[in-house]
This record gives structure tokens, sequence and C-alpha cells, in this order.
């Protein structure tokens, strides 16, 4: 059943996105005091290394956190990650929401190369926690439960963070609305199975319909598969009958160069959809997104785009 390990993918252009996206909407909600939950429905193993056997046998990290980083450095300070051409941007001429995400990163990284350490959300989520936060984890694969169970301990973070190995589309739902009423919820599954995207549907309805004021973020990938192009469609219906507002945003590296063509070019595109974004959201991703394409587009195909509505 689950074949799919995130640590094959940490790092990628879909963390890029998804996790720049996740730190700007968690930087709005931390500015009120009241306390915030925040749901990891697919939470993975936690923390990746990016210079392990997983991770250097996809490289997909050259193409995302590697090569953004290097990018974000003066030219020759780093070994180009990547095998497309890079471009450089002064780390602060980046956007400020790149250079955030950027930064967390880092921190988890000392010496100055190129990262080795990468934080999956829930460590990305913790790093932003105020005392009076909670974060609830759920993830359902054997060997990554263990290994997030094990990360997570190391913080001595008490009853704040809960790792569950609970149904990440089913056992959120009753958490929903917490005490403070506030909350967000990211749902970041691997769709390895067809029924993800109707069960992400189903999650989102469901948590719609419990707690309308919920922020809800959902990553998909884009891929040529009906059920993946109908999801932000059908979240759009369910953002627009509950009369919420809601983001979507894409990014499209493209086709791997020409050379390159030989090999798998894996996953090139995906987005994120945003329920009750916060409104700083939209001008965040809108400095953002330009210039995460500028720095990881490598051919045909690359794009990105950003529309809201409600
Ligand atoms: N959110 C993580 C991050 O950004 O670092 C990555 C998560 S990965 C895309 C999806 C994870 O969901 C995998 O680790 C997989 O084992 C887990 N998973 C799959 N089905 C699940 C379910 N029904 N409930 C909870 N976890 C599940």
């Amino acid at each position: 059943m689950f074949s799919y390990r995130h640590g094959f993918h940490a790092g990628n252009h879909a963390d890029v996105l998804k996790h720049t996206t996740l730190i700007a909407i968690l930087r709005h909600l931390a500015q009120k005091e009241a306390a915030l939950t925040v749901i990891d429905t697919h939470a993975g193993a936690g923390l990746y290394r990016l210079d392990g056997d997983y991770a250097h046998t996809s490289g997909e990290a050259a193409d995302g956190i590697a090569r953004l980083d290097a990018a974000a450095k003066p030219p020759g300070a780093i070994e180009n990650p990547s095998p497309s051409p890079l471009k450089h941007l002064a780390a602060d001429a980046l956007a400020p929401a790149l250079r955030d995400y950027l930064e967390l990163v880092r921190g988890f990284n000392t010496g100055g190369g190129t990262p080795k350490v990468y934080p999956g959300s829930p460590f990305v989520i913790e790093r932003l926690l105020r005392p009076q936060d909670r974060l609830k984890l759920f993830e359902m694969h054997p060997a990554d439960a263990k290994a997030l169970e094990g990360n997570i301990a190391q913080l001595d973070a008490g009853r704040q963070i809960v790792v569950s190995r609970g149904d990440g589309f089913a056992a959120p739902t009753p958490l929903l609305p917490p005490p403070s009423r506030r909350a967000l919820l990211l749902c970041d599954p691997s769709y390895e199975m067809k029924i993800d995207y109707a069960r992400v549907q189903q999650l989102v309805a469901e948590s719609l319909r419990r707690f309308a004021t919920g922020t809800y973020a959902v990553w998909y990938p884009v891929v040529p598969r009906p059920e993946a192009h109908d999801l932000p469609r059908k979240l759009k219906s369910l953002a627009t009958q509950s009369g919420k507002p809601w983001l979507h945003a894409t990014l499209s590296i493209g086709m791997p160069l020409a050379r390159e063509l030989g090999e798998r070019p894996g996953l090139t595109a995906s987005g994120m959809f945003v329920i009750n974004p916060p409104h700083t959201l939209k001008p965040a991703l809108a400095a953002a997104l330009p210039q995460m394409l500028e720095l990881l587009a490598r051919g045909a195909g690359h794009g990105q785009k950003l529309e809201t509505g409600g």
C-alpha cells in the first residue's frame, strides 16, 4: 500500500513551493496572540538527509532547495548542484517569503555549504510554533512514523507536539474546531492511490462543515491525470459553497534539458490550494513565485500562476 517515501523527494521544487507557502501562512497566523493548532495530516519522517541514499538516488533536491541555495550565493561560491545553468540573485534581492524559507532551511545546516539536512513540514512548522500553539502530526507509513516519532522525541516538546499513526484523511476532523478556534490544516498526501484525490475533498468538505473559519492548505501534483486536474476545481467549489476566500498557486519547472531527456523527468509541476488564506499570502507569493520560477525553471513547460477568489 505504501511505496511512497518522501525521502526520495525531500527539498524538490514541490517542497520549495509547499514550504514557502506554509511559512508565509504561519508567519501571519502567529501575529495574533491566541493559541493556534496546526494539523499536518500527512507528516512524513520530519527530517531528511540530502546526502543520504534516498535523496542521492533521486537527486531531486538539486532542482529545488540546493539550486535555490546556490542561486542566492555569489557566483562561484558554490558548485551548481543541477545540470541547468544557474541564475544568481543576491540574498537580499530575494522576495521576503523565499528568503524566509531559505533561512529556515539554512538554520538546519551549519557551515554554509549545500544543505545536507532538509526539514519536512513537521519541522518547518515546529520552528514557528509559540509556547501556546499545538502541533498534531499524522503519519501512517510504519518506517516514516517511527522516524518521525524519534525525530520529534529529540525536541522534548511534551504535549505540545503529538504524533499519531492514525489515518490523516479521517483522524484529524474530530480535532476541529480546536478550543481557541484558530487552526491551520496542511493536507499533503502522496496521491499514490487515485482515491486520495477524493479523500482530500472529503476531508476539506468535512473540515469546513465543522469549522468554516479554519485555514486549509492542500498540496497536489500537477500530473496528466483527470483527478489531479479536477482537484483544484473541486476545492474552489467547496470554498465558494462555504462563502470562503481561496488562493491557488502553481509552479512548473518544466522538462529537464534535452541532454537529460533519457532520464525520467519526474514531477515537473505542483500546486497549493489554500482556503481562508491570510490576506498577506497573495502579495507574499506574488513576489516569491516569479523568483522561484526564474531560479528553478529547467526547460519546456515552465511557468507559474497565482489566482485568488471568494
Ligand atoms: N508533509 C510532508 C512534508 O512536507 O515534509 C511530506 C508528506 S509525503 C508527501 C506524504 C506522506 O503521507 C508519506 O510519508 C506517506 O507515508 C503518508 N501517508 C500516506 N497515506 C497516509 C494516510 N492515510 N494517513 C497518514 N499518512 C499517510
